[in-house]
């Protein structure tokens, strides 16, 4: 039985309290085995990616807690998905917890290797939506235009697996002539989604000759890049990118992070260089099992994105890409975690949790039930406290004048 504290709080909300406080605090991401490189090689995003650890050589001198299943894993990697991790990125592992976070992110597993009837290589149907090399277009006026497979680091869950590190022999190649020509000539496509892989790992030149010739059509309203890398490679985010990029709004990014520690004070910097250069950023999260299914964590997580002057966008449920059962979390969990925060935090921190329907059916919103029943006459609904109140309407849709009411339970059976 639990103990009660003089305030009222449980040692486990007191235990939860402290956590959460603690995963807000920003920290830097530390110089660990790299502490002899000089300051200008460190925050030198080439250098970082060329220092990448990429061997389960270089992963076992740096991490000898390896556990078997990290180990089996790491050497079938290279057949799936590539190893590849920053240095500055490696140095938020705990070495110490074999189910840390950040670990189970980026480090093979052995489970990645297993696929279940259910899973795909493809499970966002992207590859049958796509009219020319390189360009996806699944919804009726966007497009996803795809210019690179490579990323700064590698999740084990990507959704791109396929494709991503060229492990499985893909072969991506853009085409860039190409997938402009496309979006030219369909003038119902007023936004353009550049990903990958990540389109931030091209250089300043190759990334302006593209914006600048997607922003030249007329049609296209709006640029937005999908990127991790403020979060693998916060190295990156120059002042000379963020001064070529603000050349090209509106340009919106997304960022992907999935937990609080990985929001360090490099990080919060990066982004808020990108802020200042007028670029609205958004989160994407990917609920993901013994990383962020965890109320405390997400909280934390959404909260302190808004710190970063980052508006929490969407929760995905893992996609059902092969290999990634020991990562996905149930969509109870997520719609339990959706409950605790509508309502109980800042709306602005509250993302949309979307399933991507399988096999190519696009986002489909995942939401507790607010409606309780409908009909001609009126809705029900509960709000975050669990109280219920009418919403009246008239059936022929003109306005009613009576103010929605609070009502007692038994009325609704
Ligand atoms: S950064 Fe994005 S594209 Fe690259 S591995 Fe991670 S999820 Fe996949």
């Amino acid at each position: 039985m639990q103990s009660h504290l003089p305030d009222g709080q449980t040692e486990t909300e007191e235990a939860d309290s402290k956590r959460f406080h603690s995963l807000k605090e920003f920290h830097p991401a530390g110089r660990g085995f790299w502490n002899d490189v000089s300051e200008a090689d460190w925050n030198d995003w080439k250098w970082q990616l060329k220092h990448r650890i990429t061997t389960l050589e270089k992963l076992q001198r740096f991490l000898p807690t390896l556990t078997p299943e990290e180990f089996e894993g790491t050497i079938l990697a290279n057949h799936k998905l590539a190893l590849a991790i920053t240095p500055y990125f490696f140095n938020l592992i705990e070495a110490g917890d074999e189910n840390c976070p950040i670990r189970r992110q980026v480090v093979p597993r052995v489970e990645e290797t297993y696929t279940a009837p259910w899973e795909m290589s493809d499970p966002c149907g992207e590859d049958s939506h796509s009219p020319v090399p390189g360009l996806v277009h699944r919804y009726p006026d966007r497009v996803l235009f795809l210019v690179t497979d490579r990323c700064a680091a590698y999740c084990r869950y990507c959704t791109r697996s396929r494709m991503v590190s060229n492990a499985t022999g893909y072969d991506f190649h853009s085409d860039f002539d190409r997938q402009i020509e496309y979006v030219s000539r369909h003038p119902e496509i007023r936004d353009v989604l550049l990903s990958g892989g990540d389109p931030l790992l091209l250089n300043d030149d190759k990334l302006e000759f593209l914006l600048s010739r997607l922003r030249a059509i007329p049609h296209v309203e709006f640029l937005r890049l999908g990127t991790r890398i403020p979060i693998f490679l916060p190295q990156r985010v120059t002042p000379a990118l963020c001064a070529m990029l603000r050349r090209y709004h509106p340009l919106f990014i997304s960022i992907h992070s999935n937990h609080p520690r990985e929001l360090t004070s490099e990080v919060r910097d990066a982004l808020g260089r990108l802020a200042d250069a007028g670029v609205p950023l958004g989160n994407q999260t990917v609920l993901l099992r013994h990383v962020n299914d965890d109320l405390v964590v997400m909280r934390a997580l959404v909260q302190k994105l808004l710190m970063c002057r980052v508006k929490p966008y969407y929760i995905y449920q893992c996609d059902l890409i092969s290999g990634s059962a020991h990562l996905r979390s149930s969509v109870r969990k997520g719609l339990e975690i959706m409950e605790n925060m509508r309502g109980h935090t800042t709306g602005y921190a509250v993302p949309q949790y979307v399933i991507d329907a399988p096999g190519g059916g696009g986002k489909v919103p995942i939401n507790p039930d607010y409606v309780l029943s409908r009909n001609k006459n009126r809705v029900i609904i509960r709000n975050f406290e669990g109280r219920i109140f009418e919403y009246p309407e008239a059936a022929d849709g003109t306005p009613l004048t009576a103010p929605p009411r609070e009502i007692a339970e038994p009325e609704l059976v």
